[in-house]
């Protein structure tokens, strides 16, 4: 299985190639040459299955030969053992034809944790046989540099650095990122916004001399290994539903479009999806590009369900490319146009995602509303981007199809909405009960990239 550039212009890489890279060097987005296909009776195989079984079937062919079976299923097994669920990904009934896949039993208490538990013990086991060490550097707003340091905290070869802005995220992800006291997790606080951090990351990634020199490389949601990932609960879900012989549609609360993108793999791997639908939040990007054509980017309006908050859908780049063709050109040319604000979707190309993809926006009003209503008649208690897909799900579902929206957080990781719509204020789960009496650890730093860059530096010395 070989890995191309959404762009044309970077080398075919193997899988491990292209997770420990990150970024093509062209710019672009690594995404398999081929999908491999399951049979109707290859997911009909996967009924009674745990979730480490069907994650092994699911992901195996996208693999290659870097990472023997036997390796492979210890590294999914060590993945998933620190899930405080034993389905990892269980299912709840919300209503006639409406499930919840709650997501959010892992360490971080969101679904990147599927995604970053698994890839960090793919790191550190390709590392250990290669002889290397990396440099991670994220950029978060919030939860996927909490997942990342979970992930990555405590291994040999990997220094982790995530850089968030001061102030700007909430106090559980905070302590999830600065409580860790392993000597290779470095919290850094910077001062300004996410685009501040997200700037700098990015303009480290573009110092070649500073890129090679620390080794650096990126976990952020680009990396093809998350989206593969996060294939896996598509199919669990969908085979308990009764796949492959019922069709079944997914609702996935959306902002950078790593999650939902899983489910369209899912779904050209064989697995009978009728519907995917992006349900955003006031931040509507996606769903105005995929009602009218045009992707243009605006300011970013904080909202109560932060993690979907963006401008730029980066892996949307992704669904672009299959929609245009695979003509890597065109979407370089898009790229391009984007840089100066946006582009116009062609007819045909939009027409090539419509065949898959329905959009919905959520005022933060209705997101309240739905934390509330949720509570009181479905008996569930929503994090405010779960609400977000709850109310779009509970909208666009058919009676013929189930609905699975995803939930992608727990409620407690945002306490304050919940608390706000509910007045109900939920508890952290007992294993994580002592978080807000553990020490923190974290270095406040300037908006610099030359501070930044001998920061990071004088610590790998160490
Ligand atoms: C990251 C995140 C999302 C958005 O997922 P994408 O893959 O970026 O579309 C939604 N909800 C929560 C809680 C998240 O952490």
């Amino acid at each position: 299985m070989r890995y191309i550039s959404t762009r044309g212009q970077a080398p075919a890489l193997t899988f491990e190639e292209a997770m420990l890279s990150g970024l093509a060097r062209d710019g672009g987005l690594y995404v398999p040459e081929t999908i491999p296909r399951m049979s109707g009776d290859d997911i009909r195989a996967l009924h009674g299955l745990s979730y480490e079984e069907t994650a092994f079937r699911v992901m195996r062919p996208f693999v290659g030969d870097g990472f023997t079976d036997e390796v492979f299923a210890d590294l999914i097994a060590k993945a998933y053992a620190g899930f405080g669920h034993g389905a990892r990904a269980p299912m709840v009934q919300l209503a006639p034809g409406h499930f919840l896949l709650e997501l959010f039993h892992g360490p971080t208490l969101a679904f990147k944790d599927f995604a970053m538990q698994l890839i960090g013990q793919l790191f550190q086991e390709a590392l250990e046989r290669r002889g290397e060490r990396v440099t991670i550097v994220g950029a978060t707003s919030g939860d996927t540099g909490s997942a990342a340091i979970e992930a990555f905290k405590g291994l040999d070869n990997v220094d982790v650095f995530i850089l968030f802005p001061h102030g700007r995220v909430s106090e559980v992800q905070r302590r999830q990122m600065t409580t860790p006291a392993e000597a290779n997790v470095h919290a850094l606080a910077l001062d300004g916004h996410f685009d501040d951090c997200q700037a700098r990351l990015k303009d480290m990634f573009n110092h070649f001399e500073f890129r090679d020199s620390v080794r650096l490389a990126g976990v952020n949601s680009i990396n093809w290994a998350r989206v593969l990932a996060q294939v896996v609960y598509y199919f669990s879900a969908a085979v308990s539903l009764g796949a492959p012989d019922r069709k079944v549609s997914f609702t996935v609360p959306t902002g950078n479009f790593g999650d939902i993108f899983a489910g369209y793999i899912a779904k050209k791997m064989g697995l009978p999806i009728d519907r995917l639908v992006v349900a955003t939040n006031q931040n509507d990007i996606l769903h105005r590009c995929l009602s009218t054509g045009d992707y243009k980017t605006s300011e970013v309006h904080p909202s109560i369900s932060p993690s979907m908050d963006i401008q730029v859908s980066s892996n949307f780049e992704r669904a672009l490319f299959d929609a245009y063709g695979r003509d890597g050109a065109a979407v370089a040319q898009l790229m391009d146009e984007l840089k100066a604000g946006g582009f116009k979707v062609s007819q045909g190309a939009l027409e090539a995602l419509r065949e898959h993809f329905d959009s919905a926006r959520v005022s933060e009003e209705d997101t309240l509303d739905t934390i509330r209503t949720a509570h009181a008649t479905m008996g569930e208690l929503l994090c405010p981007h779960s609400a977000v897909g709850v109310r779009v799900g509970e909208a666009q579902r058919d009676p013929a199809t189930p609905m699975v929206t995803l939930a992608t957080a727990h409620p407690a990781k945002f306490p304050d909405a919940v608390e706000k719509a509910s007045g109900i204020r939920p508890p952290l789960p007992n294993r994580m009960a002592d978080l807000y009496e553990r020490p923190e650890r974290v270095t406040r730093v300037r908006n610099d990239l030359a501070a930044l860059e001998t920061l990071i530096q004088e610590r790998i010395a160490k």
